[in-house]
């Protein structure tokens, strides 16, 4: 053999040029040799056989010489078939070995067909000769199989092995023969033309390959140019979502080396949800997938991908693709939807979605929802005069304090400016009355905002389903009409809806936007009311009192205007209005006497309250002695600091300053000692029934104790009985106001005005004297008042 392959190495020149056609050759020398064994065993056999036959025809040497060639050339094929895989994949090597096969398909086909000669010419039996037209016409077909891939191969071998059968078989003479000979070479040409066209066959399938596998390269190197200039990545996948040849882009992005990506599971990869659930089912069924998004968590962070594709090979299902990152547009998809549903500065649910969970509420159980409005008192007044940067501060504490106060089954959110609502999936009233209590009790504690203490309060308005109403808007109304009578009653209450409400409310909301206009109309006037010294019934001065001439309404009184003053801010330019005219009324009045001037706790807030002060002031040029402001404890709990300050700031100026309405509200006498007051004014609701009842005789005794000790004046409010007085006189009280002397009265009606100190002087001794006529002690009037009257 070594002989054979001398010969042919000489001239060989390789003839697979390109490295299609390197492929090609490996791919049909493989074919080839994958057959080789089941052929040698098929050879062999055969061989055995055909011994076996002729045995007692033939010597043993003839066989042994006979069988010499037989057993190099299969000896030799199974070494070629061993050392194919080791091979060297070189064109020559492989253009050698094809050689070598072809002639050693030659010689084995030469050699059968010589055997078949040899044995029909020399004496076979018809028995032995018909065995060997069936050995021949097995060992070209068996042959044919074994080198179908390579075209020359089993054209060597068909033609040295049929010609020679052949040429064996008409050595018979007679019609047989013939007709074995005439099926012989039909024979051949069949197989010829199977080998030829099984091994075109091999070759256009490999070419096939070929070219697909080349046009596979060539997109893959475009598409990893593209995936390395672009944020987009390519992806390939199996339908079952296994990653095929992933790139080093796609590892990149997903922070894991490229060798542990492949094979991956890409549904593994991707958080569970509808959207991994849906790329499932794509794939299975095949479909081109569309800008399809998913999410991943890549080491902490939380990622979107977009991913298109289209399956690209049906029989494996692979699928290829593009992966757009589009986390930061989610991002801002979410931060818009987030913006959509929540309020940015407090972070509670807004009106929207507020909206969209009571419906939805109503929807799963219709008669059984309950809604709380709120609605925070002063808030508008805090957030003009603190400004709007206390005001932000304000509603995050307000939105925290509701959420601590609110249990897991509510819903608050906030509705808008200082509106909050809260949802219950209850309408047991009792419940959501426990929550608005709990509310309303942890926002009446004061809000540290920087250095300043704020007090709001809040009012709460309740409608439930389906006794209020069974759908949205019947409940929403209803619940804010509770709200306004639950702030007509007063702060810090809640109220639950009841027929007749609306009216209540519409009143409210026309007085409020009349009010608008009323001062631009000068339908606000000031009333004055006498403090008379309880001594002499002098009378000291006015408190200026306000006013509304609504021209449909009447006289409207301030309780029923000043709240919604306050409520909507319009309390500052009225409550400079009031500054500015009582101090030019002033101006007419004689030397000596004063006015009281109410101020609201906003308007201590206000910056523009000390300059519109000095500004009257020096306009009218009037006694700053003369002016009393009167404030209310509210004052001293809401931003203590800053108004402490202020009232300083006044006092300062020359302005008295009175405490109004002591003995409601919180009461403290602490408040007492916090400023240095000019005057106490001692509540009506103490003064009422001081005649009668011991326990606000030792109240306004010790009130009046302690005022005194600091220096103050007291004044008692709502004096309407003549026993009264007598009781405040002997308490110590230095000054009276109320009925029993004059209701507030326009200036032009003020009678001490126009005879001085006389009308109630006069009256105060007539009743002295009624009374000590009744006790019979007519001395004990006191010389004082008596010297009070004659002036
Ligand atoms: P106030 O400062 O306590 O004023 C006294 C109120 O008691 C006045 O009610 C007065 O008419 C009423 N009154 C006086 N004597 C008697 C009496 O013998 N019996 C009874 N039952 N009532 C008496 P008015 O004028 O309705 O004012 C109510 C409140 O409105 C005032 O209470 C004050 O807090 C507020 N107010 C009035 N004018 C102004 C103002 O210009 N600015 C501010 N911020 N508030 C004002
Ligand atoms: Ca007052
Ligand atoms: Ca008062």
């Amino acid at each position: 053999m070594d002989i054979l392959e001398q010969s042919i190495s000489g001239d060989l020149k390789p003839n697979a040029s390109s490295q299609g056609e390197l492929l090609l050759l490996r791919r049909q020398l493989q074919e080839h040799f994958s057959t080789i064994r089941a052929s040698v065993v098929g050879n062999c056999i055969n061989v055995a056989l055909v011994v076996a036959a002729f045995w007692s025809s033939w010597s043993a040497a003839f066989f042994a010489i006979l069988l010499l060639p037989f057993f190099g050339i299969m000896g030799s094929r199974v070494q070629d078939a061993a050392k194919f895989p080791k091979a060297k994949l070189d064109a020559v090597s492989l253009t050698r070995l094809k050689r070598k096969t072809e002639i050693k398909a030659g010689l084995l086909g030469t050699w059968w067909g010589g055997l078949m000669l040899t044995l029909i010419s020399n004496g076979a039996t018809p028995a032995q000769q018909i065995l060997c037209a069936c050995f021949g016409a097995g060992m070209m077909a068996g042959g044919a199989m074994n080198f179908r891939s390579l075209e020359k191969a089993g054209i060597y071998y068909l033609t040295g092995s049929g010609l020679l059968t052949c040429i064996g078989l008409a050595t018979v003479g007679s019609a047989a023969g013939y007709a074995a000979v005439g099926m012989g070479i039909c024979y051949f040409a069949t197989l010829l033309v199977s080998v030829k066209s099984i091994s075109k066959n091999i070759a256009t399938r490999h070419e096939r390959e070929f070219e697909l596998r080349e046009s596979a390269a060539t997109i893959n190197m475009l598409l990893a140019d593209f995936s390395e200039q672009g944020s987009d990545l390519l992806i390939e996948f199996a339908h079952d979502g296994r990653l095929v040849n992933p790139t080093e882009q796609l590892a990149a992005a997903a922070k894991r080396p490229v060798e542990t990506l492949a094979g991956q599971s890409l549904f593994d990869m991707l958080d569970e949800g509808s959207e991994r659930d849906a790329l499932v089912d794509h794939l299975t069924n095949s479909r081109i997938i569309r800008n399809h998004s998913v999410s991943l968590v890549i080491g902490s962070e939380k990622i979107w991908w977009s991913i298109s594709a289209r399956p690209v090979r049906e029989q494996d299902g692979l699928y290829r693709g593009i992966v757009t990152d589009i986390t930061a547009q989610r991002q801002a998809e979410e931060k818009v939807s987030y913006m959509a549903h929540f309020d940015a500065l407090t972070a509670l649910p807004n009106r929207f979605q507020f909206n969209q969970r009571l419906e939805q509420m109503l929807r799963e159980a219709p008669d059984n929802v309950g809604l709380m409005y709120l609605d925070l008192d002063q808030f508008k007044v805090i957030n003009d005069t603190l400004g709007h940067s206390f005001g932000d501060m304000l509603l995050k504490g307000v939105a925290k304090r509701l959420n601590q106060s609110i249990g897991s089954d509510e819903i608050v959110a906030r509705l808008g400016g200082d509106e909050f609502a809260v949802l219950f999936k209850t309408n047991e009233l009792r419940t959501i009355k426990a929550v608005g209590e709990q509310i309303i009790k942890s926002l009446e504690n004061p809000f540290r905002l920087d250095d300043h203490d704020v007090i709001v309060g809040t009012s709460i308005g309740i409608a439930v389903s389906p006794d209020h109403g069974k759908d949205a808007s019947t409940l929403l109304r209803n619940a804010d009409l509770a709200l306004y009578d639950a702030k007509d009653q007063g702060r810090n209450r809640q109220a639950v809806f009841e027929a007749g409400m609306d009216e209540a409310a519409q009143l409210r909301r026309s007085l409020e936007l009349d009010l608008r206009g009323a001062l631009g109309k000068s339908e606000l006037c000031l009333h004055y009311q006498p403090l008379v010294r309880i001594d002499d019934g002098e009378t000291l001065g006015y408190e200026a009192l306000i006013r509304w001439e609504h021209p449909e309404r009447g006289v409207v009184m301030p309780d029923s205007f000043i709240p919604i003053a306050e409520e909507s801010g319009m309390i500052i330019p009225i409550g400079e209005w009031v500054i500015r005219q009582a101090m030019d009324d002033l101006t007419q009045w004689p030397e000596g006497k004063t006015v009281s001037i109410n101020l609201s706790p906003a308007q201590m807030r206000s910056p523009s309250l000390i300059t519109t002060m000095i500004q009257g002031l020096s306009k009218t040029g009037v006694d700053p002695k003369r002016i009393c402001i009167e404030i209310t404890e509210n004052v001293l709990m809401q931003d203590s600091e800053a108004n402490l300050a202020t009232l300083h700031k006044l006092h300062e100026i020359g302005v008295q300053i009175a405490l109004d309405d002591f003995g409601t509200g919180y009461s403290s006498l602490n408040y007492l000692r916090s400023f240095p007051f000019d005057k106490i004014k001692i509540d009506r609701c103490f003064v009422n029934e001081i005649d009668t009842r011991e326990d606000c005789q030792a109240i306004v005794r010790s009130v009046v104790d302690l005022a005194t000790s600091l220096g103050m004046t007291t004044t008692a409010e709502g004096v309407e009985r003549e026993d009264q007085v007598a009781q405040l006189r002997s308490e110590g009280c230095g000054e009276v106001q109320g009925y029993l002397f004059s209701k507030a009265v326009p200036q032009s009606e003020l009678t001490d005005l126009r005879k001085p100190f006389e009308s109630h002087a006069e009256r105060l001794v007539r009743l002295e004297e009624r009374r000590v006529e009744k006790s019979d002690a007519a001395e004990l009037l006191p010389q004082k008042l008596r010297r009070g009257v004659m002036k």
